[in-house]
């Protein structure tokens, strides 16, 4: 029940309360409709490009290797956990862990997906104008516990590193997170970082910190959503996923437009494969999302996957494209 109320004060109540609830408040941004104050400090895309740093980004996915491998359970997750909610908190209207339990066999799982919201404040009750509007962005913070793919039998009851699967996505968004501090967007954001993605052996223990959040939005639902996931590869290729394509076409095909339009080359304007991921409980809610992701990846699922095949230069990439539309919109 905690998750469910620290999740429905998100959603409903007042940003004070939330604020006392779960995190430091942040006096500002507080009312439904933003003030004239907020609309003028309201950040462009080109201040936001400007001010994010790919080395910066490309720290953030090295701290949270520092860490060590990150499953759940283990002590590298509570403390990357912990740091993860904390740097949060710095730049965010408000934070919030959304706890969650899940039982694999005779073991209890104890997860949190992390969650911070940016932005002009509520949105309106009724309407949907600019303001009211809601993006959701998401990413999953935990690592494999086993490297069942890599190509040494020996290694592949080890943990993975999960500096592409895991840290990289979640590096974008604590980068951007600083950016909305600075300049803060015209539309609502939420950041959702999900636990409990690469879990089990089979897709059934996998995704289980996206498909509590999906099963748990109550009335709320964001507008539409992007979910970044495997994004730092050094070789970065990035089809339009194919499940994100048929479940929401038009959507799908703005994104990698809007790509195409910046000039960024890595997003190929051809169909990829379908990947099974954290975005695919939102779409099952209902929520239009695509996921940005680059599965040829030869170190997917094994202990190669670390530090050094990925690349600042990728972080930024993907972080031109969501800077665009969280601050023109689609
Ligand atoms: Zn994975």
């Amino acid at each position: 029940m905690n998750a469910r109320w620290c999740l429905l004060l998100l959603m409903y109540l007042s940003c004070s309360v939330w604020g006392i609830a779960c995190a430091e408040p942040d006096s500002d941004s507080r009312s439904t409709e933003p003030s004239s104050e907020t609309q003028a400090r309201t950040g462009t895309a080109r201040q936001a490009n400007a001010a994010f740093s790919a080395q910066r980004a490309f720290a953030l996915l090295e701290k949270q290797c520092a860490f060590g491998p990150r499953p759940p359970g283990s002590a590298a997750h509570r403390e990357t956990r912990d740091y993860l909610f904390a740097e949060l908190q710095k730049y965010a209207n408000s934070a919030a862990l959304q706890p969650l339990e899940y039982k694999v066999g005779t073991e209890t799982l104890h997860l949190n997906n992390i969650l911070a919201e940016f932005g002009p404040g509520l949105p309106p009750v009724t309407g949907k104008g600019q303001n009211g509007e809601t993006l959701l962005l998401a990413a999953h913070w935990d690592t494999r516990p086993i490297a069942d793919h890599d190509p040494k039998p020996e290694n592949r009851d080890q943990p993975i590193l999960g500096a592409n699967d895991g840290a990289s996505g979640v590096a974008v968004l604590l980068e951007l997170a600083r950016v909305f501090k600075a300049h803060p967007p015209p539309r609502r954001v939420v950041i959702v970082l999900f636990d409990g993605e690469d879990y089990g052996r089979t897709a059934d223990d996998m995704f289980i910190g996206s498909r509590f959040f999906a099963q748990n939005l109550g009335k709320w639902k964001p507008d539409y959503g992007i979910l970044l996931d495997m994004v730092g590869d050094k070789d970065l290729t990035l089809p339009i996923e194919a499940n994100s394509w048929n479940a929401n076409q038009a959507f799908t095909a703005a994104i990698w437009q809007r790509a195409a339009a910046l000039g960024l080359a890595p997003f190929q304007q051809r169909l990829g494969p379908a990947i099974m991921d954290d975005h695919v409980p939102l779409i099952n809610a209902g929520i239009p999302m695509v996921d940005i992701i680059d599965f040829d990846y030869p170190y997917w699922h094994t202990v190669e996957d670390t530090v050094d095949k990925c690349s600042p230069k990728s972080l930024e990439v993907v972080a031109t494209l969501v800077i665009s539309i969280v601050y023109d919109g689609l």
